[in-house]
């Protein structure tokens, strides 16, 4: 089992965090929902994304946020904060079994996000190439 470092620029999101991080506890990866499959990077999505401007999604982040033992011990030690992920993009090169990714970093985008379909893993390559 693998997990890769998580760099994210969706300033839109609640867990978006100044210095391009993530403060999910988790986050999960999916394809396009009506599609069911990835061919490009832009069909993939974080399912975790949450905008930052409705209240309901803020208690709903909140729940999902990577506070605590993870967190200070982090800040401690001065390391990148990461969340564990979980990607169901089969396609993708990186994906393994279990539903992890064994890439190093992946890199979420999604510029003026206002809703999960408008991230992006960046990081996606097609399984063939
Ligand atoms: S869009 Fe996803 S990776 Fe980026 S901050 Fe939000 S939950 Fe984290
Ligand atoms: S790089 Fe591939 S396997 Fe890793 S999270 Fe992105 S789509 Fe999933």
């Amino acid at each position: 089992m693998s997990n890769p470092i998580v760099k994210c620029t969706v300033d839109q999101c609640t867990h978006y965090m100044p210095g391009d991080q993530c403060m999910a506890a988790k986050i999960s990866v999916y394809n396009d929902e009506m599609k069911g499959t990835s061919s490009t990077f832009g069909e993939t999505l974080c399912k975790s994304f949450h905008h930052r401007k409705t209240m309901g999604d803020m208690v709903g982040a909140l729940h999902n946020a990577n506070i605590g033992g993870t967190m200070s011990a982090a800040f401690l030690e001065g390391t990148q904060i990461t969340p564990a992920v979980e990607c169901f993009v089969a396609g993708c090169k990186y994906w393994e079994n279990g539903n992890y990714c064994n890439a190093e970093q992946i890199h979420v985008t999604g510029s003026n996000a206002s809703k999960t379909t408008d991230t992006d893993c960046n990081t996606f390559v097609p399984k063939d190439k």
